[in-house]
């Protein structure tokens, strides 16, 4: 384990760009194109909220390495848990047995979570958690008799994975255009995002619900789930929406029986101010995902949790009612244990206070951002400070890479989505560190608008 925030060698008789030529032959890199990007950085070392590469230079991980990362990277407590379990044992299948770690994390879930959401199915990752509860809804409606509600409703700019029927619900994010045909019938409400000094929040939120109501009216029957990243849809934007929103849509889909699935994979474990973005909305859904901080960012594990009568729809004396799911790696007993140990984490570092302190020091650049001529819709919630550029252009735009490129250049590691640019760092982040994250920051924008 690197509790060393030096950088150290890759491996005897490996240099930086050997790692480099060997990337470039035979690595196939997420989300980009091959044909214009520029090198990828190799790095060597990550300790708290930094990132370091092969020479030592360091970069502050200012999106938490994908939104995974919580308590800060290569943590003592949390490395001690791994090697604990690793000695133990490393990985068993899951169905047929169990063991402590699983159970110890799933009771510890069901308890931090509201009501009888209590009912914990594991997967691998965001996308596979999502994937579980699209299809434990669908399958629901059959093991219920009902099983003409095979309809799914997704929102405007929502993103909830890669897979096939994640990417479905998230085609409102236009990030899957190539796999249009391949997807599932998904009906896509708009979302009512808002922003600091927004005045027309009421009417956006009240367009979008009459939209649900339309819906329902014409085809409740038809319809399975309802799919929302509850307060914050990340990679649509970071586009926010009100608590009082969250409230009247689970109303109004109680109204005509549609499960509610809220897809917590990004705002989970702490991201926007509370453990779960459900609690400032005071609403439980049917369904949660959960992953990214689930581990800390450490292990890739997945969770989908459901309410008690969900769980029991599945019951009876032929497989035909149960949930034909699951995964090699189901309940991998090295990420339960980090999953575990972050969670004692929350309570001992007291957390949620930390990210209240962030919150707090956002607030005064929100305000200097907001008084900014190149910048609009500003917005903070929990850690994350969000705005968009009026000079930059949609997701991979040139404008958009060269701010990212400034940024990694100048030892932060933003990377804006689209017109987007946000912080949402690790929980450990030190307030020296906001403010050179706050100083680079600005300095981006200036040297982009010079260029506009
Ligand atoms: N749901 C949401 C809200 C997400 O932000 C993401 C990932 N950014 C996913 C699902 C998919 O998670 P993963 O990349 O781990 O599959």
């Amino acid at each position: 384990m690197n509790d060393d925030p030096k950088p150290r060698p890759i491996a005897a008789g490996t240099s930086a760009s050997d790692v480099l030529a060997r990337d470039q032959r035979h690595v196939w890199h997420p989300f980009t194109q091959h044909g214009t990007e520029g090198d990828p950085i190799v790095l060597t070392g990550a300790k708290a909220a930094s990132l370091f590469d092969a020479e030592g230079r360091e970069i502050l991980d200012l999106v938490s390495s994908w939104w995974t990362c919580t308590h800060g990277h290569a943590h003592p407590k949390i490395n001690a848990a791994l090697a604990e379990q690793a000695a133990a044992f490393e990985h068993v299948m899951f169905a047929g047995f169990t063991h402590r770690p699983a159970v110890d994390l799933a009771t510890k879930v069901a308890a931090l979570l509201p009501d009888d959401l209590a009912r914990v199915f594991f997967s691998d990752d965001g996308s596979t958690s999502v994937e579980v509860a699209l299809k434990i809804a669908y399958q629901y409606w059959i093991n219920v008799g009902e099983p003409r509600r095979r309809v799914l409703v997704g929102f405007d700019g929502g993103y909830h994975g890669d897979t096939l029927g994640a990417m479905s619900l998230g085609r409102g994010s236009q990030m899957f255009s190539p796999f249009r045909d391949l997807m599932c019938k998904v009906y896509v409400l708009p979302y009512p995002s808002t922003f600091e000094g927004d005045d027309a929040t009421d009417e956006r939120e009240a367009g979008a619900l009459s939209a649900f109501e339309a819906l329902l009216s014409d085809r409740g029957q038809t319809v399975a789930a309802l799919i929302i990243e509850p307060l914050l849809q990340g990679a649509g934007g970071m586009r926010i929406c009100r608590p009082s929103f969250l409230q009247r849509l689970t109303a109004l889909a109680r109204k005509t029986g549609v499960l509610v699935i809220f897809d917590e994979v990004a705002t989970g474990f702490g991201r926007t101010g509370t453990m779960f973005a459900m609690k400032q909305a005071d609403v439980v859904p049917d369904l949660v995902c959960l992953s990214k901080g689930l581990t800390a960012g450490y292990m890739p594990l997945g969770l989908t949790v459901a309410r008690e009568a969900v769980f029991e729809a599945f019951l009876g004396d032929s497989f035909d009612r149960a949930l034909p799911h699951g995964h090699s790696f189901t309940a991998n007993p090295l990420a339960c244990a980090v999953g575990l140990a972050s969670l004692a984490l929350f309570e001992e570092e007291k957390t949620l206070q930390r990210i209240a302190h962030i919150n707090k020091r956002h607030r005064p650049m929100l305000k200097e951002l907001s008084a900014r001529e190149d910048v609009t819709r500003p917005r903070l919630i929990g850690s994350i400070l969000a705005f968009d550029v009026k000079a930059a252009g949609g997701y991979q735009s040139a404008q958009s890479r060269a701010l990212r490129d400034f940024y990694l250049a100048n030892g932060l590691n933003i990377r804006p989505l689209g017109q987007t640019v946000y912080l949402m760092p690790p929980y450990c982040i030190t307030d020296d560190e906001l403010t050179r994250a706050y100083a680079g920051m600005i300095e981006g924008l200036d040297t982009l608008s010079a260029l506009a």
